[in-house]
């Protein structure tokens, strides 16, 4: 109530002060009011071209500067001046009565705004509605891409031949649902793709939508949710309102995490909406009969703050992991968007897919189109393989930034300090062979690094394996220690790192003799299935000091395994060393050549 009052009261405020302005201004319109003893200077001096007599007012022009044919409009107030007309005729000023209709005049200042403001409330009242509710909000804003405007297809989306198999009975059906009404077949709702950002579940979605060639509605799930409650939920309802007049189609909503998470998390203001929003899409998936031919597809990467509900029987009970690409799949995602550029003949891809594990697709892209740029800057008729080199490099660790200014001690800390991780890396037996060793600084955080080339792709590591990493992310750290006599903050995320693994291996791995083959940790990727409400410890304060001893014995162990091997290949770290300061990139065989002394 208090609101539309306060609305009121400034509209009308607002009324009147344009129509003060517009009032003002027709009357305005540089004429000058003089005083009327003024005006008899005027007249006395024979400046008077010509005056009307109104009723309250004499209108009048003097003669203008000389030279200038236009006279200078006046105004002036009438004053009872019975010899008026006698001096205006000694004068031989022409006068004359106006035909001045005042209310004209009050039309055009007064009544012509009151309509125009009228109109513009009428336009505003329409869009805002008598019940003060804001029916334009409450539309759904999901972007609808015809069944001919969604061009992407399955040929488009490479390294995910799971997740496509698994979509391939979902186009089945949205090409024909008629095959699957008749015989009765319960065909799922819902499908929910699960994968790390950059991925392809965007992309996959779209793909689905141009295969099948049906409408595609897509939105994201931080749309719905809004400032004023009851909006999203209003949004969800009409968002599924046009959709079944479209079947069949696919409802695409991305990003569900912003929408979807478990209720009553929060405690914090605002939930209210999320909650009411989670609840309507809840209702309607529920309400929906999926053999008309709609589908919810929705996408996330972080499934293990969905609220569980979204996960049961009749809503995303499909889930279909779009995860990492691995080798081949990487080869096949690079060979999509190489169809955009030039490759020279040179070119292997295979090559760069062995070089970017842990890559996503949108990773891969931005690797062929930085390689493009750079074939581009440097005149190159097509695309080779040291753009490419070069890409990955960029894409790896933010853009090159030689020109930051590092000092000479700077510069010799991070030699040695990636020279410990390269070497450490090279004399034990269970890691992967060095592939590029850089003290080229590069975004911000990163001084220089070191590269790895894994033979192929990991899904499990042994036990020694896993403390070779350890004595790899020390390296850098115990390296500075032997050369310097005292360590800078540059370890400050190998020491993460190392932490991170070595309480990994005790924790979870159970590779840890003194606590035993038990882990300590939830395991998060299946907390969709239970409900999933708080990850606290379930492990007594002894066990967690237990934990901390064996974590810092690990790492302490590794430590002095560390020491020794770079003690006894002290000459090759100082050799490396040097040779990185002065060309600031050591590759692969002469990385090699110089371990190998
Ligand atoms: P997500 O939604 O999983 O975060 P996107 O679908 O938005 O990822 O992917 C972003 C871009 O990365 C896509 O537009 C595409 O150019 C590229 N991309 C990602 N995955 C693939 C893939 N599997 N095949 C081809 N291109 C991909
Ligand atoms: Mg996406
Ligand atoms: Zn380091």
């Amino acid at each position: 109530m208090h609101r539309r009052i306060h609305f009121s009261v400034w509209y009308l405020l607002g009324v009147f002060l344009l129509i003060a302005i517009i009032h003002g201004f027709v009357n305005s319109q540089n004429t000058e009011r003089i005083p009327y003893s003024k005006f008899k200077e005027y007249l006395n001096k024979g400046l008077v071209k010509q005056v009307y007599i109104g009723v309250d007012v004499i209108h009048g022009e003097v003669i203008g500067e000389e030279g200038s044919r236009k006279g200078k409009p006046f105004v002036v107030a009438k004053v009872d001046d019975p010899d008026l007309v006698r001096e205006l005729e000694k004068h031989k000023v022409e006068y004359s009565g106006q035909f001045e209709n005042p209310w004209v005049k009050e039309l055009v200042s007064w009544v012509l705004p009151m309509l125009i403001l009228f109109a513009v409330w009428i336009v505003v009242f329409k869009k805002v509605g008598p019940g003060g509710s804001i029916m334009s909000f409450a539309k759904t804003k999901a972007k609808l891409y015809s069944k001919d405007e969604t061009t992407v297809t399955f040929d488009d989306v490479a390294g995910v031949e799971e997740a496509k198999e698994e979509l391939i009975e979902l186009i089945d059906f949205l090409k024909n649902p008629d095959k699957f009404r008749n015989l009765g077949g319960k065909v799922p709702k819902g499908f929910l793709l699960i994968g790390p950002p950059g991925t392809g579940k965007t992309l996959l979605a779209r793909a689905v939508a141009g295969e099948a060639k049906v409408p595609f509605f897509s939105m994201s799930g931080s749309e719905f949710v809004e400032m004023f409650v009851g909006v999203g939920a209003a949004r969800v309802r009409d968002l599924f309102h046009q959709a079944q007049q479209k079947a069949p189609c696919i409802i695409f909503i991305d990003e569900l995490d912003a929408l979807g998470k478990t209720r009553g998390g929060s405690s914090l203001g605002g939930h209210d909406e999320r909650e009411q929003t989670l609840n309507q899409l809840l209702v309607e998936m529920d309400g929906f009969d999926s053999r008309k031919g709609i589908i919810v597809m929705a996408a996330t990467n972080r499934p293990e703050i969905l609220d569980p509900a979204l996960l049961r029987p009749g809503r995303f009970d499909r889930q279909i992991l779009v995860d990492r690409p691995d080798i081949n799949g990487r080869e096949k995602i690079l060979q999509v968007h190489a169809r955009q550029v030039k490759l020279g003949k040179e070119v292997d891809l295979r090559v760069i897919a062995s070089r970017t594990p842990g890559f996503v697709g949108a990773d891969l892209a931005n690797v062929v189109n930085e390689a493009a740029l750079l074939g581009a800057r440097r005149n190159k008729s097509e695309v080779g393989m040291p753009e490419l080199e070069e890409a990955i490099d960029r894409v790896v660790a933010g853009l090159e930034k030689k020109s930051r200014i590092m000092s000479k001690k700077e510069r010799e800390i991070v030699a040695y300090h990636e020279s410990g991780h390269a070497l450490v890396a090279t004399f034990l037996p269970h890691t992967d062979p060095v592939h590029k060793v850089s003290i080229i600084p590069r975004g911000i955080a990163a001084l220089g690094y070191t590269q790895y080339l894994p033979g192929e792709d990991r899904y499990l590591m042994t036990k020694s394996e896993l403390l070779d990493r350890l004595c790899i992310a020390l390296g850098g750290r115990v390296a500075e220690e032997i050369i310097f006599g005292e360590v800078s903050t540059g370890a400050h995320d190998d020491l993460q790192k190392a932490t991170q693994i070595a309480r990994r291996m005790v924790k979870e791995f159970g590779m840890s003799e003194r606590l035993g083959l038990v882990t300590f940790e939830r395991e998060r990727k299946s907390l969709f299935l239970d409900n999933g409400l708080g990850v606290g410890k379930d492990y007594s304060e002894q066990t967690a000091y237990e934990i901390d001893l064996e974590v810092k014995r690990l790492i302490d162990e590794t430590y002095d395994r560390v020491k020794e091997i770079l003690e006894t290949h002290r000459d090759k770290l100082e050799h490396l060393a040097k040779v990185l300061l002065e060309k600031e990139v050591v590759e692969g065989e002469e990385f090699k050549r110089i371990v190998s002394l």
